[in-house]
C-alpha cells in the first residue's frame, strides 16, 4: 500500500495499474483515503473521520465511476468524462478535495480519454482522479504523461523465468520476420499446457507494453507492429480462456508480420 509522507505533496492525477482487479480496488481506496487524510503523520492513518469514511466507501467527496455495461465489453464513454468535468468544478462537501475513482479507465476509447485529458490539464483545484487500469499502457501517452503511475505488483504478477525468457525469443524472432524460427518456435511450444501458454502469452504482453512504452525498446519492432502484436497476443489469451486448442493459439502466434 502506498503511504505517503508528513508533507509529501499529493498530486492531482493518478494512474494505479495492477493486474489483479481485488488488489486494484483495494489499493485505489487507501490511495482515495490518502488523499483525503487529515493526519499530520504518513497517510493514510486509517483513523481519521475521512479515512475511515472512505475506507467504508462512506465518504462523500469519493466518487467512483464505473465504466457504462456495453453490449458486450463495459466501455467509459465520453459523456461520462463530461459530467465528471462538471461535476469536479462543484466544491466538496466535507473534505479538502473530491476524489474521482475511475474504475477500469483503460475501458476508455480516445474520445473519452482526450476529453480525460482536457480536465487533466486543467484540473479543478479540488478535484484528483485515480485511473484504476490493469495496465498503464493502455492508456495515451498524453493521459500517462499527465499522471503519476503507480504500479501494484503482486504475488499473482510474478512470472517464471521460463515464460519470460520464451517471450523474449518468441519477440526477437517476430522482430526479424524469422518465419521458419517462429514455426519452429510454435511447434516446440504447442505442447505446453494452459497455465504456461497463459504465463508465456502474458509475459509476451508486457515486453510489449515495455517496448511501447519506450522503457526497454525490441530492436527492429516497429510501433504499428507492436501495437498489432498486442492485439494479436490479447485474441489468443482470450482463445485460451475459450478453450480453443493450443496448436490453434500457437498457430496463429507463428505468422509473421508480412504474412498475416
Ligand atoms: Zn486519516
Amino acid at each position: 500500500m502506498r503511504q505517503f509522507q508528513p508533507g509529501q505533496p499529493i498530486l492531482h492525477a493518478y494512474i494505479l495499474a495492477a493486474a489483479d482487479a481485488d488488489v486494484r480496488e483495494k489499493e485505489a481506496t487507501a490511495l482515495a483515503a490518502a488523499m483525503l487524510c487529515t493526519a499530520d503523520g504518513a497517510r493514510p492513518c486509517g483513523q481519521c473521520r475521512d479515512c475511515r469514511k472512505v475506507f467504508r466507501s462512506l465518504h462523500p467527496d469519493v466518487i467512483c465511476v464505473d465504466p457504462a455495461s456495453g453490449s458486450k465489453h463495459p466501455v467509459f464513454k465520453v459523456d461520462q468524462i463530461r459530467d465528471v468535468s462538471a461535476d469536479a468544478y462543484i466544491m466538496p462537501t466535507e473534505a479538502q478535495r473530491k476524489v474521482y475513482l475511475l474504475r477500469q479507465a483503460d475501458t476508455m476509447n480516445p474520445a473519452a480519454q482526450n476529453a480525460l485529458l482536457k480536465l487533466l490539464e486543467e484540473p479543478p483545484r479540488s478535484a484528483s482522479f485515480i485511473l484504476a487500469v490493469e495496465r498503464a499502457e493502455s492508456l495515451l501517452p498524453t493521459v500517462r504523461s499527465r499522471c503519476e503511475i503507480i504500479r501494484c505488483n503482486t504475488e499473482s504478477d510474478a512470472l517464471p523465468a521460463e515464460a519470460v525468457q520464451d517471450a523474449e525469443v518468441y519477440l526477437s524472432l517476430l522482430a526479424r520476420g524469422d518465419a521458419v524460427g517462429l514455426l519452429r518456435f510454435s511447434r516446440e511450444h504447442e505442447r505446453g499446457d494452459t497455465e504456461a501458454i497463459q504465463a508465456f502469452l502474458t509475459a509476451v504482453l508486457r515486453r510489449l507494453a515495455a517496448h511501447l512504452a519506450g522503457d526497454q525498446p525490441l530492436p527492429g519492432l516497429s510501433g504499428a507492429d507492436a501495437v498489432s502484436a498486442v492485439q494479436r497476443v490479447e485474441r489468443c489469451l482470450e482463445y485460451l480462456r475459450s478453450n480453443v486448442s493450443a496448436r490453434h493459439i500457437f498457430g496463429v502466434l507463428s505468422l509473421t508480420k508480412s504474412n498475416r
